[in-house]
């Protein structure tokens, strides 16, 4: 059956919704994109795009300028201050073809922000959606009183810090988590070409180092990102400390000293908060949540984008197959439900482990984790987990999106 285009205004241009954006208009809906940025640009640390994103990048047509782009990690090692192993989880576990593919954010963002426009997709910058209305069978944006138009649907992708999620009917909360991270992106002389390396002491300290490939278009220097757990509240000690100080617990804990000597002042290091934020459902009528709008979690498993990503390619799914678009949201609560819940459970149940002041959290991790990376079938769900193809504990696949 011919299905009637809709008039789809999506509200956030980061990787949900500029893929979003590409799906539904190829779909043939009349698609707006509304973003707050005046200038949207590259910006941010490394991210680690896992085989669940990558498949939708592929959907896409944009894989291989992304893999272009990135830098293949096989591996995620850790270890803690003795040297014991405490995280050993390579995807050839779960499958021999598959990899993870570190990449600068900007890179990812830039790839899309470019096919949107290459698109002919209507962008809205320097539009920040303050409020919307929804009644009968249109939603009406503002942005403060001035009207921004009618629509169909609405997709709400503005971030873990959406200004427009607690206006909706839907149960939800935002927890800020107390720990973040600071990060850099330096270049990378090959210290950890293919792994993705971490190093704890206890849960109180955790240093990783992760090859990130190229900044979009400039392929010239192999970058790598440097990410050090901070708690919130210690940031402005950590300033107050001092550069040497802080280059001295790092070389404690790991001889990178190679990276170190790329940072020269502490402005180079950016800090990173995260929150974790439950909805019981995305959809509200004609308005549905996807991204980290709708599931921010802390970046332990390293899904953010790749969720986004696969939300992006399910809600096209649910458009095609339903007509009606609060039925087609609704069922995209219904299908996004497990997938989600299983990572929202595992970043949020793993976190403790990694950035905490509990010692006996980490008493534990040190003890168990390392024995358990060498049993086999613990070794294949790790890497499932990884993969960011799981819907359950036990079983469960994410199907192939097209
Ligand atoms: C330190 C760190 C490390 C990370 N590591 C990883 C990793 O290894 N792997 C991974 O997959 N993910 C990682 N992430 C998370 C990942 O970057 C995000 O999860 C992902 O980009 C989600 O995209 P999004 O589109 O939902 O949100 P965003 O990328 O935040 O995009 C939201 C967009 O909405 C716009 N906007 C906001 N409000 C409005 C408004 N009112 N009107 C119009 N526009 C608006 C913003 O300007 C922005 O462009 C990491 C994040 C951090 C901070």
């Amino acid at each position: 059956m011919q299905r009637r285009a809709r008039n789809i205004a999506i509200i956030g241009g980061g990787t949900a919704g500029a893929a979003s954006a590409l799906f539904l208009s190829r779909a043939g809906h009349r698609v707006t994109l509304f973003e707050r940025v005046d200038k949207p640009s590259a910006v941010g640390a490394g991210i680690l795009l896992q085989p669940a994103g990558m498949r939708v990048l592929q959907a896409l047509g944009l894989l291989d300028e992304i893999l272009a782009h990135g830098a293949r990690n096989d591996r995620l090692f850790g270890t803690n201050a003795r040297g014991r192993t405490v995280l050993d989880v390579r995807y050839r576990d779960w499958d021999a073809q598959q990899f993870g593919l570190g990449l600068h954010r900007g890179t990812l963002f830039s790839v899309l922000w470019q096919a949107v426009l290459a698109a002919g997709i209507a962008v809205r910058v320097a539009t920040a959606v303050t409020r919307l209305r929804q009644h009968g069978e249109i939603v009406e944006l503002f942005s403060d009183d001035t009207p921004l138009g009618d629509f169909d649907g609405v997709v709400i992708a503005d971030g873990a810090r959406s200004s427009l999620r607690a206006a909706l009917a839907i149960p939800q909360t935002v927890t800020p988590y107390p720990w973040g991270a600071l990060w850099t992106i330096v270049p990378d002389d090959g210290v950890t070409t293919g792994t993705l390396r971490q190093w704890f002491r206890h849960a109180g300290q955790m240093l990783g180092l992760m090859s990130t490939g190229y900044a979009y278009q400039q392929k010239n220097q192999p970058l790598i990102t440097l990410f050090w757990s901070l708690r919130a509240d210690r940031l402005s000690h950590w300033r107050s400390e001092g550069l040497q100080a802080w280059k001295d617990e790092v070389l404690a804990l790991a001889p990178i000293e190679s990276v170190l000597a790329h940072i020269n002042s502490p402005e180079q290091l950016t800090f990173a908060g995260y929150a974790d934020v439950q909805m019981r459902h995305w959809h509200d009528g004609r308005v549905v949540c996807i991204g980290d709008c709708a599931h921010a979690t802390s970046p332990q498993l390293g899904q953010g984008a790749n969720l986004a990503l696969v939300d992006a390619a399910v809600l096209a799914q649910c458009l095609a197959a339903q007509h009606d678009i609060p039925a087609a949201f609704e069922s995209y609560s219904k299908r996004r439900r497990s997938h989600l819940r299983y990572y929202q459970a595992a970043s949020k149940w793993l976190t403790p482990f990694f950035q905490s002041d509990s010692r006996l959290a980490s008493g534990l991790r040190d003890a168990l984790l390392g024995p358990i990376c060498r049993a086999p079938v613990a070794r294949y769900h790790m890497a499932k987990t990884l993969s960011g193809t799981k819907t359950g504990w036990l079983f469960g696949d994410l199907p192939h999106e097209k």
